[in-house]
């Protein structure tokens, strides 16, 4: 007999835009292997992507994952996976990204798991996704049209309750950093608006009335209680000032009670936003430096790409670049096409962004990304890259000179592991808050060590002023991540490692796995949700492999951590860390030391199975991990030991 499928729609869309096709794949063939979001689609990208395809060509797929835990009520779970291969990237390779908003549920309301995109249409199309059945539509009314606009003319086509993916002029033109955008303000970098347009696909949407079943809703609906009351930690909001703009109230991804960065802000001129993170303040600097221009312009900023499709990250590392290669005489405002003395107004800001965008000028160069920008102009240009310029996310904050575990978590991923890197920076947030009010954040020095012993394996974990116990709290984080990626839970959110309402104030590391069993009906514990984890880390890092990166090498964060000291850090200004004592240490000045990275990733190598001296994996562990066929098929390569 069938077992009931629980937390699942059972099905994942296949969709050939070259050929018209439209398919299904039976989830459940690659749950019980790979759990879900991320690693269902890491998987899918290992059985479909060559690795010499190009991230333009039309055989790159464009996977949009779910996880078991979306649409079922389930706290901090609205989010969705994408995975693909990256056009922001050099040289472009497999990457990965994370949207909240509604898409997700709509998606599995609709019917659906998850959807891979692959082929070219003819014409520009749109993919409509609706109670169970999909359809390829024209788009021709769309396309051109910023994501606003595009958001209006698809609740009026097909309602309120249509939710969707999309990206803006910039993805159509093939800009290689352009950011897929949902509804709800939710955005990914990594250049994946820039697939979708490659497609000529304009949006995905999706909507339905369908609901995944839960096998235990009594004791999800506690588990929720549970989760929204370990939540009470102490809410981190971004550095604003205050009497521009404030925090006015939640603007909360689908069914999600809990708190977090993302929220509803309003200017001291009224106008009120939702807005998230780095994206929220990246134009504020500059507009700070005009006299008189108004914190508007800045949230307008925000705007303007999100309209467009162009990642912010990308456009405040654009900005930085402009103004010191202007200044220092390496870049003409003829050649520049902008006046770049208006730097921090919004005219100039409007003005850059439409030559990205179109094409124009020097803006069809960055419109091929600030890394091959570089490659173009020379060590004109490189000289004014700071160290924030990487290829995917921002390449220096929360620093590994900062917070040494960082070191590894750099190192072994293709992209900013901005999830990973949130695990460490929060909990040291809150023991940062608590030292300046310790009524609103439990996290005592005591509370960092004993949550930090408990969720990263290890009592030398929580001294941050050494290497020691550093790898295996890497693996751990690591692990937790790709299992939370796969469920998928927000990192916002997850994990909940110290918490107001526990009696040591330690959180449980067990939570997870007993939500997945309220969701699907199966037995599981930390242990087994980490072993997921484990699988799936182990399955991107095959793919990396094939693609060619190369280990020991590869294996390093950006070679900046080694030779200059650390200086600043706008979160965490004093730059101090929970050291061997009370007392905080300020690790101002730190640089990283090469030889002990050097020891701590051989064992973390060892750690993980693979082999100390190459950093390949071995067979024997990814047999043990049910990998047999990929260590077949990196035998093949000479990549396994
Ligand atoms: S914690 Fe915040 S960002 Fe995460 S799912 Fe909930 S509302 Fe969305």
């Amino acid at each position: 007999m069938k077992r009931e499928v629980c937390g699942w729609t059972g099905r994942i869309l296949k969709v050939d835009l070259s050929l018209g096709s439209i398919e299904d794949i039976d989830t459940m063939e690659y749950a019980e292997g790979f759990l879900g979001g991320r690693g269902i689609a890491t998987r899918l990208y290992w059985e479909c992507v060559a690795p010499e395809t190009g991230a333009l060509d039309p055989e790159n797929a464009l996977i949009l994952m779910t996880g078991p835990l979306g649409a079922t009520g389930a706290q901090g779970a609205s989010r969705f996976e994408v995975v693909g291969k990256s056009p922001m990237l050099l040289p472009e390779g497999f990457c990965y990204g994370n949207l909240g908003g509604y898409f997700g549920p709509a998606l599995k309301q609709a019917g659906y798991d998850g959807v891979m995109v692959t082929g070219r249409a003819a014409e520009s199309c749109y993919l409509l996704i609706q109670d169970g059945r999909a359809e390829i539509r024209d788009a021709a009314h769309l396309w051109g049209l910023g994501t606003y606009a595009v958001r209006d003319r698809l609740k009026a086509d097909h309602g309120r309750r249509a939710h969707f993916v999309t990206t803006g002029p910039a993805g159509e033109n093939l800009v290689r950093t352009a950011a897929l955008i949902t509804d709800h303000e939710g955005s990914a970098t990594g250049g994946f608006g820039a697939v979708l347009g490659s497609k000529n696909l304009k949006a995905v949407v999706a909507l339905g009335s369908g609901r995944p079943r839960v096998a235990d809703p009594k004791a999800l609906t506690e588990l929720n209680r549970l989760t929204i009351r370990l939540s009470k930690r102490g809410t981190l909001r971004m550095p604003l000032p205050k009497d521009q703009m404030r925090y006015v109230g939640r603007a909360s991804c689908y069914q999600c009670g809990l708190d977090c960065l993302r929220g509803a802000f309003r200017t001291a001129s009224g106008k009120e936003v939702v807005r998230k993170c780095h994206s929220m303040v990246f134009y504020m600097p500059w507009v700070a430096m005009r006299p008189g221009e108004k914190i508007d312009t800045a949230v307008d900023a925000t705007k303007i790409c999100n309209d467009l499709g162009l990642c912010t990250m990308e456009m405040d590392n654009v900005m930085g670049w402009l103004a010191r290669a202007w200044e220092a005489g390496d870049l003409s405002a003829e050649e520049a096409g902008l006046n770049i003395g208006e730097i921090g107004s919004r005219a100039f800001f409007e003005r850059l962004t439409e030559m990205i965008t179109r094409r124009e000028g020097l803006g069809d160069v960055l419109a091929e990304g600030l890394l091959r920008t570089g490659e173009r102009l020379g060590e004109r240009a490189t000289r004014h890259f700071t160290e924030d310029v990487s290829g995917v996310g921002l390449g220096s904050s929360y620093s590994p000179r900062e917070y040494v575990i960082n070191a590894l978590l750099y190192a072994l991923e293709p992209r900013q592991p901005i999830a990973m890197l949130h695990e460490v920076s929060y909990l040291i947030a809150r023991w940062l808050l608590h030292r300046i009010k310790p009524e609103l954040s439990p996290t005592t020095a005591e509370v960092f060590r004993a949550a930090a012993t408990k969720f990263w394996g290890n009592d030398k974990a929580w001294d941050m002023t050494t290497y020691e116990g550093k790898a295996e709290a890497a693996m751990r984080i690591q692990d937790r991540t790709y299992m939370k990626d796969s469920l998928v839970l927000c990192d916002c959110a997850w994990p909940i490692m110290d918490s107001f309402n526990t009696p040591d104030h330690v959180g449980d590391p067990n939570l997870e796995a007993r939500i997945f069993s309220a969701v699907t009906g199966l037995e599981s514990d930390e242990e087994g949700l980490r072993a997921y984890g484990e699988r799936n880390f182990n399955l991107q890092r095959a793919v990396l492999l094939r693609e060619g990166w190369k280990p020991l090498e590869g294996d390093e964060p950006a070679s900046f951590n080694f030779p200059e000291p650390i200086l600043h850090d706008l979160l965490n200004p004093r730059l101090i860390v929970p050291g061997p004592t009370e007392e905080p240490v300020s690790v101002k000045g730190n640089v990283l030391d090469r030889e002990k990275y050097k020891e701590m990733r051989a064992e973390y190598y060892e750690l993980r199975g693979w082999d100390r001296e190459t950093g390949l994996q071995t067979a024997e562990t990814l047999n043990r991990l049910g990998l047999g066929d990929v260590a077949e098929a990196l035998k093949k390569r000479s990549l396994v030991r």
